[in-house]
């Protein structure tokens, strides 16, 4: 009665930014990065921020080398 169709098998939409663009982690990209950064200028976990594990590791580190050079906050001003 309660039957899932789940018979045909779709390809799944790829959610995360930098695989549905096919481009890479920029660190001087701040508009993108800004995504991955939530009010409180802090980084956003993967599960809320959809991306894959390689780019999730790779814009935190953007995010970070962002921060050190001056174009991202540390802390909400
Ligand atoms: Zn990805």
């Amino acid at each position: 009665m309660f039957t899932k169709n789940n018979t045909q098998q779709q390809p799944e939409e790829k959610h995360c930014y930098y695989c549905a663009n096919n481009c890479n982690v920029d660190w001087q990209d701040t508009q993108v990065l800004q995504r991955f950064f939530s009010h409180y200028a802090r980084i956003v976990p993967r599960r809320s921020t959809g991306l894959c594990a390689k780019h999730q590791r790779a814009a935190s580190r953007a995010i970070k080398r962002a921060r050190i050079m001056g174009l991202m906050p540390f802390v909400k001003q």
